[in-house]
């Protein structure tokens, strides 16, 4: 039996024969007695409920359906199966976005179809409710990373398909080894720290709680008051000679103590894409997978597209955009993940083992990205960033200092955080 919702996902629950009778019993019939596809949570159902509570004694699993149903929402239509629905992302899908068009509720599924880019991208989005991707029987899985299977590697641990550091409970891979996971976590800190400042600034909590800034200019402190406390050392700010024409200016603070390379991540972006992605899609996707877990760079790759989001993502949220025809000219694959009120919006580069111009091919894709991105989401506007560099460098934090009037020349002058550092140059 499955049950497909809009407000709360998918339920799924094998009973026996004899309890199925009763169980069904709640639920709207034809005249043969089978209960139809489609159902309404309306408050005759929601009285029905009790019955489960027979069902309960001998089938205590049963109490977790029944407050599934009570949290529907009054009314709220929703699909039953007589048959467990495959775990794969696409049939899932397919019945969500059915439910959602309903129940016509502007889910992160299709809050996007205002856009055109629904005529050239069929979009899968992930994030919003709890999701496992993959195969559910240890012994079955294969590690999407390295292709190895059970028990060649193991599955012990729960992989995240995005970084828990960045929020995510929800979204998890199950073809996702060990040993790959481990290795991942690498390329996972560097993410982190490209944005770590942002985590203490807006005080969004980590696996330990509220998370602060220790580095040698910076220190962001969580622990002792409601706000953040925000301080800089070792910082001095000499007022210039024309303090007279200024009201104030911009410079740089470094974190040394949260490097990244910025290679790695896009790396780490495509990371989260391709856990998520259907299996069907891995065979086109080979040679990302060896960048994304080889310590090999590319020369040069696609730019990212960044903005700052006015709204504030506690947990993260990822469209998978995959093309509906074959006109090459766009990309097969992008990527819109929303962390914070950040969205990075990348395509997952397709390296061809002979083709020594890709560099060329991604310069001709840019462009098209660019003009294209402003047609698909009018009203938006990306900044494009290039995370081709395979050198280390810190999290790039920019400081305001403000000049009032009457300032004096060696004046020291505490330094404010800009905020605008998303749009700024790598
Ligand atoms: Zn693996």
């Amino acid at each position: 039996m499955s049950i497909v919702t809009s407000s709360h996902g998918l339920a799924k629950s094998a009973l026996s024969k004899e309890l199925l009778f009763s169980f069904i019993s709640i639920f709207k019939m034809n005249a043969n007695g089978d209960p139809y596809t489609l159902q309404t949570a309306d408050s005759e159902f929601k009285s029905k409920l009790t019955i489960l509570e027979s069902i309960s004694k001998s089938f205590p699993k049963i109490n977790c359906l029944k407050s599934f149903f009570q949290n529907l929402e009054t009314d709220e239509k929703f699909l039953l199966f007589n048959f467990l629905i495959e775990d794969d992302v696409e049939s899932t899908f397919k019945y969500k976005i059915a439910i959602d068009n309903i129940n016509k509720k502007p889910s992160i599924i299709s809050h996007t179809d205002d856009y055109s880019v629904v005529n050239d991208y069929v979009i899968y989005c992930f994030g919003d409710e709890k999701r496992y991707v993959g195969r559910k029987k240890k012994e079955e899985r294969i590690c999407r990373f390295c292709g190895l299977s059970y028990p060649e590697v193991t599955f012990d641990k729960k992989a995240h398909a995005i970084s828990e550091s960045l929020g995510n409970k929800k979204i998890f891979c199950n073809d996702e080894c060990d040993s790959c996971n481990k290795n991942f976590g690498k390329l996972e800190q560097q993410f982190y720290n490209s944005i770590a400042f942002l985590f203490s600034l807006y005080q969004r909590k980590g696996k330990e709680g509220l998370r602060n800034i220790k580095s040698k200019f910076l220190q962001i402190d969580n622990n002792s008051s409601p706000q953040p406390k925000i301080s800089f050392k070792n910082i001095r700010v000499d007022l210039p000679e024309n303090i007279h024409d200024i009201n104030g200016f911009h410079f740089e603070v470094e974190t040394p103590e949260y490097k990244f390379i910025p290679q790695n991540i896009y790396k780490c972006l495509c990371k989260y894409a391709l856990s998520l992605i259907a299996s069907k899609y891995l065979s086109k996707l080979t040679s990302t997978i060896k960048w994304v877990t080889s310590e090999n760079f590319e020369k040069k790759l696609p730019y990212i597209w960044v903005r700052d989001l006015s709204e504030m993502y506690d947990e993260p949220l990822i469209g998978i955009y995959i093309r509906n025809h074959l006109s090459a000219e766009l990309p097969l694959f992008f990527v819109r993940l929303f962390v914070l009120n950040i969205e990075y919006l990348f395509i997952l580069p397709l390296f061809e083992e002979d083709d020594s111009n890709s560099a060329r091919n991604f310069i001709s894709l840019n462009e098209v990205i660019s003009v294209k991105l402003k047609e698909w989401f009018p009203g938006i506007k990306f900044f494009e960033k290039d995370y081709s560099s395979t050198e280390y460098q810190s999290l790039p934090i920019t400081v305001t200092v403000e000049v009032p009037e009457g300032s004096q020349k060696n004046e020291f002058l505490e330094p404010t955080l800009n905020n605008t550092w998303v749009c700024d140059e790598l």
